[in-house]
């Protein structure tokens, strides 16, 4: 009990430390945060669009669609754990989604780690007698995943990037040897690859996964019971924000495939994961036309462009806040 609320002192001497903008950050301690209180803080104007309210300063447009978990920021939709809801007169958003969602993408220098990260482990999920997807045509997810990691190592490898992976060829790994590795590895961020796979071959796009804030429900699995206890992972839920966001940003753009956002979910290597983690999926192999894709070089190219696009965006945010 002691420990509990010193801990707690701690935290808030930590949050009011940094000046006027933390002190009025400390006032939204009540569960939920009101998007007049979010425009306010950000100096945004505010005007609606359909069913979203649109919030805009010269640097940043934040969009929260009501009765919904969707947002966006600057055009990239993210999934918020709980739907923006009317409370009183305005409409409001979850204080967890505020603080480890929306706050850490729009002001990330004061939430990224201390330390620059020097080293990044990738991850191409599946391999060996783990195939992962497989789409109609035979397309494995297992090898796409893997020629798309090994670009982006290239791709980081030439801005000086240290980079490791779970597995540089077809190696069965269970999902706990992976984060063993990243940790044995000292990494400082982990990508995990996977390409997508749905019974509705009609299903495409893009997506970017960071751990589940604990007690929240998955994006995926919304109001399903399940074990929503804490992991590893979440001792980085900020930046793991951060990174995912990063990620999808830019991966929307070089690969040009429908946005289906930034989400949550408590997969085992984003839970166990000793760093700041997310794990992307490049494209469904369920879907003809992006299984066709994932065999296409250029695609592969486009993928791993904006892989290593989001994790070099997201050192230069660490490198620029230390500065
Ligand atoms: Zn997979």
């Amino acid at each position: 009990m002691h420990l509990t609320t010193r801990q707690l002192f701690i935290s808030h001497v930590v949050l009011l430390a940094g000046g006027g903008f933390q002190s009025a950050l400390a006032k939204a301690s009540s569960s939920t945060v009101s998007l007049s209180y979010i425009a306010r803080l950000y100096s945004m104007g505010t005007s609606t669009s359909g069913k979203k309210v649109v919030m805009k300063n010269k640097w940043n447009t934040l969009e929260v669609e009501t009765n919904s978990r969707r947002a966006w920021i600057n055009g990239v939709m993210i999934w918020l754990h709980h739907p923006c809801r009317k409370s009183g007169s305005s409409w409001a958003v979850r204080e967890v989604d505020f603080k480890k969602t929306i706050d850490p993408i729009l002001r990330s220098y004061a939430y990224v780690p201390s330390k620059a990260p020097s080293v990044v482990v990738l991850d191409p999920g599946h391999g060996g007698r783990d195939s992962g997807a497989v789409g109609t045509r035979k397309v494995y997810e297992k090898k796409a995943v893997l020629s798309i990691a090994n670009r982006v190592k290239g791709h980081l490898e030439a801005r000086k990037i240290k980079v490791r992976m779970t597995r540089a060829d077809d190696t069965y790994l269970t999902l706990k040897q992976r984060s063993d590795y990243a940790a044995k590895a000292g990494a400082d961020l982990f990508v995990s690859i996977h390409a997508d796979a749905a019974g509705a071959a009609s299903a495409n796009g893009i997506e970017t996964f960071v751990l589940t804030a604990p007690g929240c429900d998955s994006s995926n699995h919304y109001g399903q019971a399940g074990n929503k206890s804490a992991g590893k992972g979440n001792t980085y839920d900020a930046a793991n924000a951060i990174l995912g966001f990063s990620i999808q940003s830019n991966l929307i753009k070089t690969a040009k495939r429908s946005d289906r956002g930034l989400r949550r979910a408590r997969f085992a290597v984003l839970k166990q994961a000793p760093c700041p983690a997310a794990l992307v999926e490049c494209g469904f192999l369920s879907n003809p036309e992006e299984e066709a894709l994932m065999i296409d070089a250029n695609y592969r190219e486009a993928v791993a462009r904006g892989i290593s696009n989001g994790i070099i965006g997201y050192i230069t945010l660490v490198n620029r806040a230390r500065k």
